[in-house]
């Protein structure tokens, strides 16, 4: 890839040349056809705290959203900033009383609880209580369920929402720093008129919390990318985890050992996922791009790069699927960020100037390289032999072997409904039928009055 633009200082510090330099390039198009990206954003998700010692920190949504912004991105995607999603959409997957729970709970409140109570809620070091947190998981669920709106309508062809991918909440309870599966909601809703949608998830850890929900349906395929020894964390995710009845074959899970590498994780990628969606067809695709699978990450072990993860992306782009991209794990900040606004770019189809640009009110968190792209390799040694990447796909391969072509759709099968109204659209409309009933009844009186009048 060449990038039209000097690397010398000279050129960084001359003003002129600086406000005359584009942030990005368009690259050549050779489909003819126009992709229409949106970006969701509700940018106050960024201003919840986990608690200071927490890995998890939401400003990380914030840092992506400045590099978004400083590379004049906006200039390629329709902006939303979406509503919160209601109670009523967040029980389509979760139980009454796990919600009931997240609305009501605050700090104070836990002191006094019956640690009976808090361990029912898996409540802990993991997924604390903290203040807000009912409103983050409406906030980026929203974002989630927004985007899976402009898909179904076909307003859009890819729609991104950095703040969501939270994979592994499940129906009664939160799981690994994450309190509202925003992802399974999300196909519940795309469901409703997609007859097949494939679940990609190149997180760290296994996507236990999608792969739960779908567990036993072919609607859905899920496969997930993520280290695994049986002890790391979530503990689940091993290759002869398939699926169940009808969903049989339908759940795919490549375990991967410490330090894998930028060649052999794309090479593994695009051998797995080209053969699966071939097979599965795919009407919808949701990519969870968690980024502790980078090198360097707090929580991480892997070696990957910010070109190799974004690679995966690129490939699933070039099926020309509709495509929600959520985001997930990601503990080293700066290099979450520096992630997701380079994704951001891929699904745009341009190649950002790999200096961050230098009026970025958050500059100083790139340093000392201020680049894009620092080197991620390395720190950990790869543990994946070719023997044994070979063995999994092989594996993987003999797998796919027994899958169905593209499973047709009972319509019975159709979740519940999901729609984008909140709830006081709902009463109002509630109140809107109640009074042409209402009106419709007077008439019906007036006109038997009338009839015995006459
Ligand atoms: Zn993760």
């Amino acid at each position: 890839m060449t990038i039209p633009i000097s690397e010398t200082e000279t050129f960084s510090t001359d003003r002129r040349t600086q406000e005359s330099t584009p942030l990005y390039f368009n690259n050549n198009n050779t489909s003819g056809l126009t992709t229409n990206v949106s970006y969701h954003y509700n940018a106050e998700v960024s201003q919840y705290h986990y608690g200071s010692l927490h890995p998890m920190k939401p400003f990380r949504l914030m840092l992506t959203d400045h590099l978004v912004i400083s590379y004049k991105l906006f200039e390629k995607m329709d902006l939303y900033t979406p509503r919160r999603a209601t109670r009523s959409e967040m029980t389509q997957f979760h139980s009454e009383d796990y919600i009931d729970f997240l609305q009501t709970i605050t700090p104070e409140k836990t002191a006094k609880l019956a640690e009976q109570t808090l361990a029912q809620f898996n409540i802990g070091d993991d997924c604390p209580v903290f203040d807000g947190m009912y409103d983050y998981s409406a906030i980026y669920t929203g974002a989630s369920l927004d985007a899976s709106r402009k898909l179904i309508s076909g307003m859009s062809d890819i729609a991104i929402n950095w703040s969501g991918g939270l994979h592994h909440a499940k129906k009664f309870e939160p799981s690994g720093f994450c309190y509202v599966n925003d992802i399974v909601l999300s196909i519940m809703n795309l469901l409703r008129i997609h007859p097949r949608v494939m679940y990609i998830d190149i997180d760290l850890h296994h996507g236990d919390g999608v792969q739960e929900a779908f567990y036993t349906t072919d609607r859905v395929m899920t496969v997930s990318f993520h280290k695994y020894n049986g002890e790391f964390f979530p503990g689940t995710g091993s290759v002869d985890e398939i699926g169940l009845a009808k969903g049989r074959n339908y759940a795919v899970n490549v375990p991967l050992r410490d330090g894998i590498d930028d060649e052999s994780y794309i090479r593994l990628f695009k051998s797995i996922m080209e053969p699966l969606i071939t097979k599965f067809q795919p009407t919808c695709i949701v990519q969870q791009c968690g980024a502790d699978s980078l090198g360097y990450d707090r929580l991480g072990c892997f070696n990957l790069n910010i070109r190799a993860h974004g690679e995966c992306v690129k490939f699933i782009k070039t099926f020309g699927i509709p495509m929600l991209v959520v985001g997930g794990g990601g503990y080293t900040p700066r290099n979450v960020s520096r992630l997701w606004c380079y994704e951001t770019s891929v699904l745009n189809d341009v190649t950002l100037d790999p200096k961050i640009p230098n009026f970025l009110p958050t500059y100083d968190w790139f340093g000392p390289d201020y680049s894009l792209h620092p080197q991620l390799e390395g720190r950990i040694d790869n543990k994946n032999s070719k023997k044994y990447l070979e063995s999994v796909r092989h594996e993987i391969l003999e797998q796919v072997r027994y899958l169905n072509h593209a499973p047709s759709v009972q319509m019975y099968e159709i979740p519940p409904d999901l729609t984008g109204l909140t709830d006081e659209e709902e009463d109002a409309i509630k109140e809107l039928n109640e009074e042409n009933e209402r009106e419709k009844k007077i008439m019906k009186d007036e006109s038997k009055t009338g009839e015995f009048m006459t």
